[in-house]
């Protein structure tokens, strides 16, 4: 089974992929905890030279196909191979991620971004996708805070309001397998719902 978890930065996924990974654990569930951009090394390469506050030559297209390479890259070494083993994959950020941020927040627009992450993924689709719903003016007030200062952090709000406009967006256009999880709430009410959706899966 594939498990994703997306939504806009701050949202969470971070610390309840953790929580959810400790979960599993107690509960006797081979899993795999990873992540995107990253999660082999060539994937972690390229999440350096994506998230890298030098980097801002790199253009709208090329950013797109660098997400869509890690993606590849993750899916041929890890994703796959740990699903035929029987594992559960716990993913944080997947395609999903990449039509927000690159589709709409680039505005390079949702078919082309998922042509791309198509041919990269080989087809390879979450079977529950855990979408932490929060709005733009919560997560900026989290992220003052924590000032990480990667590339995409140093976007203005305008283009994080544009992701979470874009993520409203494939909801609508792209509901398969998607649950969206109120991440407004305590991160004990997050994990709560979030274990619920996940056992809903498990005994399905
Ligand atoms: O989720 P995480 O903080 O690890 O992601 C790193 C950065 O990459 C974030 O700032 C996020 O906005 C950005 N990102 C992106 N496009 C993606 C995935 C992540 O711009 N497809």
């Amino acid at each position: 089974l594939f498990i994703a978890l997306e939504g806009p930065d701050g949202s969470g996924k971070s610390t309840i992929i953790k929580l959810i990974g400790n979960y599993l654990k107690d509960r006797g569930i081979e899993f795999v905890m990873t992540r995107e951009p990253g999660g082999t090394l060539i994937g972690e390469e390229i999440r350096h030279i994506v998230l890298d506050e030098k980097n801002t030559a790199i253009s709208n297209e090329t950013e797109a196909l660098l997400y869509a390479a890690a993606r590849g890259q993750h899916v041929h070494e890890k994703i796959l191979p740990s699903l035929e083993e029987g594992k559960l994959v716990l993913c944080e950020r997947f395609v999903l991620s990449s039509l927000a941020y690159q589709g709409v927040g680039r505005e390079l627009g949702i078919e082309k971004v998922k042509y791309i992450n198509d041919f990269a993924t080989r087809g390879v689709y979450p079977d529950l996708i855990l979408f932490f719903y929060v709005d733009p003016e919560v997560t900026l007030e989290r992220k003052t805070g924590n000032q990480g200062g990667d590339r995409l952090e140093q976007e203005g709000n305008d283009f994080h309001r544009t992701v979470y406009e874009g993520y409203m967006e494939l909801l609508k256009l792209y509901p398969k397998n998607i649950k969206v999880i109120d991440a407004t709430k305590s991160i004990e009410e997050v994990l709560e719902q979030s274990i619920k959706e996940v056992e809903d899966l498990l005994t399905k």
